[in-house]
């Protein structure tokens, strides 16, 4: 690893004013993605900004019933925080899909969303890779591409945006807090958070240069009773998503009034089927219905020579999800 500075921030204007000062400085929250990037010289800082005294923890309920988390929160405590598991158990669900029980531990809400693909060129120094290093080309494009995009890549990168707590909060239509250069606030809706790679696949999100996340909020919702999150993954732990699905079904008796499906795993960021939950809603809830949204679900996938075996999976793994959040 390259020798780096290590700077302490004591608040959240202190932590954005130091960054300001160096434009190869990146913040550390958890360490669980940026140290590995470090070690593997994907990414070399020469100054981390220490987050980790800064009071940006905890989880409060809104007057209007939502909730916020705050960015410096730990995984584990939003999984098993008991308002998540009641209010919100999508969200747990997906937490407790990703990692293992030690990184949950050391792994912030705010340091989950901005982790980086898992593409391995991106990884291995020696491979070209335009997320890395722009305009070196895409390793993974004539390389093995089994992990990677259905949806919405490009020519310049077809990497998967790995989180799988993110995939949650898009279908829990989520909101991120930023605390700008500037001094300033502003919310960002969780889907106009992650970025398509489009021809700046470096750019994973619509981040400014030294913003910091303060807090995710999460609006009242009525998808308790009927939700779930299935991965499917090479092996049951320490695996990033082959596919995931995040369903939420609002019913009134058998007919569902509003539906959301989003997915991991298939796009450079958590994708949304919005056809698929628009052709749900008024309809009743029966698996027939839930094949008809699958279909449309994944109708424009565009998969890779190696990644087709998504799209079967993707229906069938949105018709698991469907089912399991009609039975609760
Ligand atoms: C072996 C392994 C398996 C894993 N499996 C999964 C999995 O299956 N599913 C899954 O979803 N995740 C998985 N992860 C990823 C893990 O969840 C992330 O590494 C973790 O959530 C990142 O959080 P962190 O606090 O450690 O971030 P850090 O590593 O500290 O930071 C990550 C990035 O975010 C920036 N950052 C952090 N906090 C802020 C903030 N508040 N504002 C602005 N910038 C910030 C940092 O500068 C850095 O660029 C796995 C990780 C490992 C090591
Ligand atoms: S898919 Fe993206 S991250 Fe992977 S090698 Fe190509 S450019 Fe790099």
């Amino acid at each position: 690893m390259r020798p780096f500075k290590f700077t302490k921030a004591d608040s959240a204007t202190s932590a954005v004013n130091l960054l300001s000062k160096n434009i190869n400085a990146s913040f550390l929250a958890g360490g669980t993605n940026i140290i590995d990037l470090m070690k593997e010289d994907v990414a070399h800082p020469d100054e981390l900004i220490n987050l980790g005294g800064l009071t940006l923890t905890g989880i409060k309920q809104l007057a209007d019933g939502g909730l916020t988390l705050g960015a410096l929160g730990k995984n584990t405590e939003a999984a098993n925080h008991p308002v998540v598991r009641k209010n919100y158990p999508l969200l747990s669900k997906a937490i407790l899909a990703g990692a293992s029980a030690q990184i949950r531990n050391m792994a912030t809400n705010g340091g989950n969303l901005l982790q980086r693909t898992r593409c391995s060129y991106f990884y291995d120094v020696s491979m070209p890779c335009n997320k890395r290093e722009p305009g070196t080309g895409c390793g993974a494009m004539e390389g093995i591409n089994r992990m990677h995009a259905i949806f919405g890549w490009s020519e310049s990168c077809i990497a998967v945006y790995p989180s799988d707590m993110a995939v949650a909060l898009l279908a829990l239509n989520a909101r991120v807090k930023v605390l700008s250069i500037d001094g300033k606030e502003r919310t960002i809706a969780m889907a106009d958070f992650h970025r398509l790679a489009g021809n700046q696949p470096e750019k994973d999100n619509n981040l400014q240069r030294g913003d910091l996340i303060t807090a995710i909020e999460i609006p009242p919702n009525n998808f308790a009773a009927h939700s779930a999150y299935v991965k499917v993954r090479d092996r049951n732990s320490y695996a990033f998503a082959l596919v995931s699905v995040a369903a939420a079904l609002n019913l009134s008796g058998n007919t569902i009034s509003s539906a959301r499906i989003t997915m991991g795993g298939v796009a450079h960021k958590p994708w949304a089927a919005t056809e698929a939950e628009a052709f749900l809603k008024g309809k009743s809830a029966t698996e027939a219905n839930f094949r008809e949204a699958a279909e449309i679900a994944m109708r424009d996938a565009k998969p890779l020579e190696h990644n087709k075996f998504k799209v079967e999976m993707g229906k069938r793994t949105i018709v698991l999800a469907l089912k399991q959040a009609l039975k609760g």
